[in-house]
């Protein structure tokens, strides 16, 4: 605990897509410096045994549909816990500030006057695509990348720019977007998407579980739906797509499953 009467301070830190060698150098020397850790349900096991014994670990686990901890609630503990002196990592899964809420708690900090600080995480567009085998973008195939979510609440419609979504010539990256996948496809192909652009779902993507399943926009939502596939989903639309079948490194006959969790070692100098 620091001095009393100290002002307190909050660190949003993105905890990246699970693997701890993925965590930026300053986010972990944070979980080793920090009085309190609250955290979403998104950030692992193998992040969170980070954090030394003894400190607080709260956890305001955010599952799809069932928020343990409604926003405005997290702003206010936040607020509360900072209060005292106390050094607050809020660690968030990805990046704090890629549909993560990030930007709202620090809106909030902000206007209580709490001073704060952003560590950057690995997005789940870079971290799940590159260990799948998909480059977000290659010259001469995507020339660019557009990363929306395809969440939507009850009863209402997603409100996307179609046409400009439809860009064959840009990689489309989908978070939250397995329970409107129908509607996604509809939309994209709607607007023009050639409906036999390659499509790629990637579930645990980065973990020792990850399950990848390559299809087209056409197929994806059947597909998916028989393979039985679940949140957490990211979904990859585009040309790109199409050089996973080469550039697959991680699920490979090569490193089996319960290897994987031992991907980057290099062999011993001789
Ligand atoms: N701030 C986070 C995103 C939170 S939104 C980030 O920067 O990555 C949650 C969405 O992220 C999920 O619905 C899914 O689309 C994606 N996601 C998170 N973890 C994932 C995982 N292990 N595998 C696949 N997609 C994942």
């Amino acid at each position: 605990m620091r001095e009393h009467g100290e002002q307190g301070r909050v660190f949003l830190v993105g905890a990246g897509p699970g693997d701890p060698e993925l965590l930026m150098l300053k986010a972990l020397r944070l979980l080793r410096q920090a009085d309190v850790v609250v955290y979403d349900r998104l950030v692992s096991a193998a992040v969170l045994d980070l954090v030394p014994e003894g400190v607080s670990r709260i956890s305001v686990g955010k599952a799809a549909g069932h928020h343990s901890l409604p926003q405005d609630q997290i702003n206010e503990l936040l607020v509360r816990l900072v209060r005292g002196g106390r050094c607050v990592v809020r660690l968030k899964g990805g990046d704090p500030f890629v549909f993560g809420r990030g930007s709202e708690e620090a809106l909030r900090l902000k206007k209580a006057g709490i001073p704060f600080e952003v560590v950057p995480g690995i997005t789940a567009a870079t971290a799940r695509s590159t260990y799948a085998g998909v480059p977000l973008t290659h010259r001469g195939v995507s020339r660019g990348v557009r990363l929306v979510t395809g969440h939507l609440r009850e009863d209402q419609e997603i409100e996307l720019d179609w046409r400009a979504l439809s860009d064959p010539e840009a990689t489309l990256v989908i978070y939250m977007g397995l329970s409107n996948l129908g509607i996604l496809r509809e939309r994209l192909i709607g607007a023009g998407l050639d409906p036999d652009i390659p499509a790629m779902a990637v579930q645990n993507g980065t973990l020792p579980q990850q399950r990848k399943l390559r299809g087209t926009l056409r197929n994806l939502p059947e597909r998916v739906a028989d393979a039985g596939m679940g949140a957490p989903l990211l979904i990859i639309v585009g040309r790109t797509v199409a050089l996973a079948d080469e550039l697959d490194w991680f699920q490979t006959e090569e490193f089996p499953q319960e290897e994987r969790h031992v991907a980057a070692v290099c062999l011993p100098r001789t």
